[in-house]
């Protein structure tokens, strides 16, 4: 680990070596979080007709008048009746504007705004004009328009654009099968008891969680022990069973961390080892034919911050989505000790203010300390230098 590269230059050989996944048609009530595949284009104009915008009456555009009341058109059930100058058709919002009329008047604005008594036969409505209180045809989506694009995200808008053109599935990228394990002797699944220097393992709920956010599906998690075959075991399967491999913990230089020469020796092909980074310093990257491996350090805080700066974009990319997470500009709210040679990633709260984006830190920023991931909204990324970064000066955030 002697030539430590950029968090630039780690991120550009991950993404270099990721190759998108296949797709699959995903119905849209399961497509929540997934990657679109495929341009998703209109057969239908939306609004498929013309229709009115309000309750009220179709009628034929003209000064004000008393007119006589034909017939109804309905929500999906449109009149029989066409409309004439000197008649009107009673309409409810949505419903398919009758032939021959131009225009619709709000109820509100008729002398039948206290609702309808009985089924009065006539209806004293004001001056009108042409094509008021009307939703044209193709207004929102004409047909062929392209609404949505490769690479997307499909969020609940999305959902809803797509269902509205009358989509019931939609081609997705495969969800990345990501596979995390967690090595250390002193890991005790929450739970249990803890004997004398156990600890709980938290990577492992951690980065599995990440994983299922990134809209990647967790194949396997594993607890691995510090022993070379162990280790060696664990990542054979894992290589297996999943495009990506997650391991946390053991891939540092003390005499007990086998995880860099099990990933050799089954054939991983090392990236790169060692990120001029804090917290995430070893942080290790491979490949074997397509499948991605990452060692991330054991220290929680160093996991999940290593996991969302260069597993979270891999998993992205499998999937044909943009990699990069939305970046913004932000003023410290208070001195941050900077690191010599490291870039720091500091995690941090993000407030609004009329001077724009203000950072503060979550508190203490150890990397064994994952309260502070807590109420986290970003990182900012503070380039190495001496002293401190003072209060008010504008650094780098990295949402979260
Ligand atoms: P390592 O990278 O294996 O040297 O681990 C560095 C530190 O992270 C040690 O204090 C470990 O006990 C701790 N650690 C490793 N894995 C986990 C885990 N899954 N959950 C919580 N702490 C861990
Ligand atoms: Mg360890």
């Amino acid at each position: 680990m002697t030539d430590l590269i950029s968090i630039a230059e780690a991120r550009r050989r991950v993404l270099e070596a990721v190759t998108r996944l296949g797709d699959e048609d995903v119905p849209l009530d399961v497509a929540l979080g997934r990657a679109l595949a495929e341009d998703v284009a209109s057969a239908i104009d939306v609004p498929p007709f013309d229709s009115s915008g309000m309750d009220g009456f179709a009628l034929v555009a003209g000064p004000e008048a008393e007119l006589e009341l034909i017939g109804e058109a309905r929500a999906g059930h449109p009149a029989s009746e066409a409309v004439r100058p000197g008649a009107a058709v009673r309409i409810s919002t949505g419903a398919a504007l009758p032939e021959g009329a131009d225009a619709v008047v709000p109820v509100e604005r008729t002398d039948d705004a206290a609702g309808p008594s009985g089924a009065p036969a006539r209806v004293r409505v004001p001056a009108t004009e042409a094509g008021a209180n009307i939703r044209r045809a193709g207004e929102d989506i004409r047909a062929g328009d392209v609404v949505l694009h490769p690479g997307t995200v499909l969020g609940p808008a999305e959902l809803g654009v797509a269902a509205s053109v009358g989509r019931a599935s939609l081609r997705c990228a495969l969800r990345p099968r990501v596979a995390v394990l967690a090595t250390g002797d002193e890991l005790t699944p929450p739970g249990e008891p803890l004997a004398a220097g156990a600890i709980y393992g938290s990577n492992g709920f951690a980065l599995s969680a990440q994983v299922e956010r990134a809209g990647a599906e967790l194949a396997r998690r594993g607890t691995v022990p510090d022993t070379p075959e162990g280790t060696r075991d664990a990542i054979r399967e894992a290589l297996e069973a999943a495009d990506v491999v997650i391991v946390s913990g053991g891939v540092s230089v003390g005499p007990h961390d086998h995880v860099k020469d099990a990933l050799r020796d089954l054939g991983v092909e090392e990236h790169f080892w060692g990120v001029r980074l804090r917290p995430g310093k070893p942080t290790w990257f491979g490949t074997r034919d397509g499948t991605l491996a990452f060692g991330l350090p054991g220290n929680p805080v160093s996991a999940m911050v290593t996991f969302q700066l260069f597993a979270r974009p891999a998993l992205a990319a499998l999937q044909g989505a943009a990699p990069d997470a939305p970046r913004a500009s932000a003023t410290l709210a208070h001195p941050v000790a900077r690191n010599e040679r490291r870039e720091e990633a500091v995690r941090v709260r993000l407030r609004h203010t009329d001077e724009g984006l203000v950072a503060e830190t979550t508190g203490e920023q150890g990397s064994h300390m994952l309260t502070s991931m807590l109420g986290a909204d970003a990182l900012a990324l503070i380039a190495p230098g001496d002293g401190e970064l003072a209060a008010g000066e504008r650094v780098e955030v990295e949402l979260l």
